[in-house]
């Protein structure tokens, strides 16, 4: 070659090299970058080869030799590392295992021992010539053997590098489409020259268009990289990316070989990343892990318990990814959802102790409004276990009460089944039993779940989903409401309780009507002799009074007036005359039909209304009073006295013109006739006794 063409080979080389320097050092700048380094390494070795080449002409005859082993030295290592680089580049970094960058390695290696070694370096070169024109100093020899291998070593390189270049649809995914030209014609251009080498007679001249080749490669490629900021980007953010998901990601072919994984989708399968490519996940992975029959069978979600019990959820999606060559390949995305099933949970169980709490209180509002309804214990009893049946969803249920001497008895039931009815039905009392002494001794403050009940424990009727509320309130027990469920119920403790607040309402319920019933009676029996009292008297004296005109009964009014009682008062006292007045009160109810209505008219006078009553029998009835009174004397703490009374008769014959108030003021008349006969008889009012428009309105 002519010393002008040295030259100019000279220049465009130093310039070659002062950019493959460049990016190089850019490349190491980056070198956390993946392929940063493998890039670098490449770009020094094609520079040191053409510095060296570019040296050769220059050095002393004696070091000739060695320059050319040093060339060889850069040489070898430009395939591997440029293949290296672009695996790195493309992600396929998984693909250089250590025996395949070995194989790679292996031939470099086995050319530089040839050279180095004098009795082999004619593999490498033969017949050596060294030439000294125009004092530029060159070598001229014959390819040998291994020299040829290694060529062919070096074309298949750049072809896969060409082919990997242009398949690769991450390297199009990463770049844009100026930028993955770029790299396929620095590709195209390493690969078409590497042919040359095969040609002898240009040989050795033409390895310097190589090496110019080569190095136009890695100018082309650095520049897109330096100009696109490629290290920084795209290969960085692609793999940090898949490495730093938090899902699992793996690809599998339709084999179910794995092409891609991520640290993540291996630590979780439990797998070691690092030589799982390329193998099937079936031999993989132990037969007995539950990931097998996810990845096989497509299931989307899996639980996993780990050695200590910890419970991991993951949802799988699985997609087929859209390579035209490739359609068959699967995605299989792993994404733990642990925490967000934890949250959803907890959520939903908020959610259901909202609506039970709801339900609870609705359960509560609807009894209290049931139990509000009535001040009838019987009302309440029955509509109030009603309510409480329905709602609690109960076979049925009763309620038994202590009366007041402590002794139970049915007080009310809702769809009572008919054994349990005639149970209770062959005791006129129900029996006391232990558990029923207890309850009432405080014992059981809270639900229970068996019987207090001698009734069915002795006919053996037990049912398995009974549960017994004792009804109670502050202190005082009054008894148990019990409920008989299905029998697999089971209630929770917070069911428990609501039954217990039901119970306590109940509770509240009827000893609420106790306290109205007493007052009632209150209001209308007179408290010394157990008798109504004259206004409750005249309440109903005017019911029977109405019904005897309705049907045209007659109804007779007997107006009794104790003979010479002041005496009694004067000599006995007045606590002696009110034991009188009782048992005259008790011997005058002792005679009295039910339908009979006897009160207390005034001091020492009781009144009776008796319906469908003649006069003939009204007679009868006065006659039978007054000698049931006479004829005993009545017993007091201060000894027998004998006693006896006048009574005055009237009656009502179906007069519908008459009034009750007139009929009791001619009874009241005849009383006062029969005292002024003498006492101690009976007289029946007659129409010329007394004026009676006198009497009108006595008792308004
Ligand atoms: P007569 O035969 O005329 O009826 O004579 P009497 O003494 O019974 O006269 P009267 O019927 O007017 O008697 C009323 C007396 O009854 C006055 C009072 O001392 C007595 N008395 C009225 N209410 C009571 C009561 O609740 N207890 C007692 N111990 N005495 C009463
Ligand atoms: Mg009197
Ligand atoms: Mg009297």
């Amino acid at each position: 070659m002519s010393q002008f063409l040295s030259f100019i080979y000279l220049i465009v080389s130093l310039a070659a090299i002062t950019f493959l320097i460049s990016f190089a050092v850019y490349a190491l700048r980056n070198r956390q970058s993946v392929g940063a380094v493998a890039f670098a390494v490449w770009l020094l070795f094609v520079s040191g080869w053409l510095f060296v080449q570019n040296l050769l002409p220059y050095l002393s005859e004696d070091l000739l030799f060695t320059g050319l082993r040093i060339e060889l030295l850069f040489l070898c290592f430009i395939p591997p590392t440029y293949l290296l680089f672009i695996l790195k580049f493309t992600s396929h970094r998984h693909w250089m295992n250590s025996w395949r960058q070995l194989t790679l390695f292996a031939v470099p290696l086995l050319t530089i021992l040839f050279g180095l070694n004098s009795d082999l370096e004619t593999m490498i070169w033969k017949d050596i010539e060294f030439l000294n024109v125009n004092n530029l100093k060159s070598a001229n020899y014959e390819v040998g053997n291994w020299l040829i291998i290694f060529w062919l070593f070096s074309i298949a390189i750049m072809g896969f590098v060409f082919y990997e270049v242009n398949r690769n649809s991450k390297l199009s995914f990463n770049l844009d489409k100026s930028q993955a030209k770029i790299f396929k014609i620095a590709a195209g251009i390493s690969f078409v020259l590497s042919f040359l080498s095969l040609i002898p007679q240009i040989q050795p001249d033409v390895i310097k268009i190589i090496a110019i080749g080569y190095a136009i490669s890695g100018i082309l490629i650095g520049f897109s990289i330096y100009h696109y900021q490629l290290f920084d980007l795209s290969p960085v953010i692609y793999q940090s990316l898949l490495e730093n998901l938090q899902d699992g990601i793996i690809v599998v072919n339709q084999e179910f070989r794995v092409l891609q994984i991520n640290e993540r989708a291996a630590s979780l399968l439990n797998l070691d990343s690092k030589n799982l490519l390329g193998q099937a996940l079936q031999t993989k992975l132990p037969p007995a892990s539950p990931w097998l029959n996810v990845i096989l069978f497509k299931q989307n979600e899996i639980l996993i318990r780990s050695e200590n019990q910890e419970e991991s959820y993951f949802e799988i999606q699985f997609s087929t990814l859209n390579e035209k060559t490739q359609a068959t390949n699967q995605l299989v995305l792993i994404h733990d959802v642990t925490q967000y099933r934890a949250s959803k949970m907890a959520e939903q169980s908020v959610r259901e102790m909202a609506e039970v709490r709801a339900m609870e209180l609705d359960v509560l509002r609807k009894v209290a409004e049931t139990l509000n309804q009535s001040v009838q214990q019987k009302d309440v009893l029955t509509e109030g276990l009603e309510t409480i049946v329905s709602l609690i969803g109960a076979r049925f249920g009763y309620v038994v009460l202590a009366d007041e001497f402590g002794r139970p008895g049915l007080a009310g039931s809702f769809r009572l089944p008919e054994a349990v009815q005639a149970a209770f039905g062959a005791y006129p009392i129900c029996p006391v039993c232990k558990s029923f002494e207890r309850l009432m001794n405080g014992e059981y403050q809270e639900p229970i779940t068996f019987m207090p009940c001698k009734v069915l424990f002795d006919v053996s009727i037990s049912y398995p989903g009974l549960i017994s509320i004792p009804l109670k309130l502050a202190d005082k027990q009054m008894g148990f409401l019990n409920l008989v469920m299905a029998p697999e119920v089971i209630f929770s403790g917070d069911e428990i309780l609501l039954l217990q607040t039901l119970g306590d309402q109940f509770s509240a319920a009827i000893e609420r009507t106790r306290m109205y019933e007493q007052f009632e009676k209150l209001a209308m029996i007179d408290s010394l002799t157990g008798l109504y009292n004259r206004r409750q008297l005249f309440i109903l004296g005017q019911i029977e009074f109405s019904r005897a005109c309705r049907y045209n009964h007659s109804i007779a009014v007997l107006m009794l007036d104790i003979d010479l009682f002041k005496k009694v008062n004067d000599v006995y006292g007045h606590l002696i005359g009110d034991q009188v007045l009782q048992e005259i009160a008790n011997r005058c109810r002792s005679i009295l039909r039910n339908s009979d209505i006897i009160g207390r008219f005034g001091g020492e006078e009781f009144l009776f209304l008796l319906p469908e009553t003649s006069i003939q029998q009204a007679q009868n009835i006065a006659n039978r009073i007054r000698l049931l009174i006479l004829d005993r004397p009545i017993m007091t703490d201060r000894g027998d006295i004998s006693i006896s009374v006048s009574l005055g008769i009237s009656n009502m014959d179906g007069d519908c013109d008459s009034r009750l108030d007139w009929i009791v003021d001619q009874a009241d008349q005849a009383l006062l006739r029969a005292k002024e006969l003498g006492r101690n008889r009976v007289v029946t009012w007659q129409e010329n006794q007394l004026p009676l428009i006198q009497k009108i309105n006595k008792f308004k």
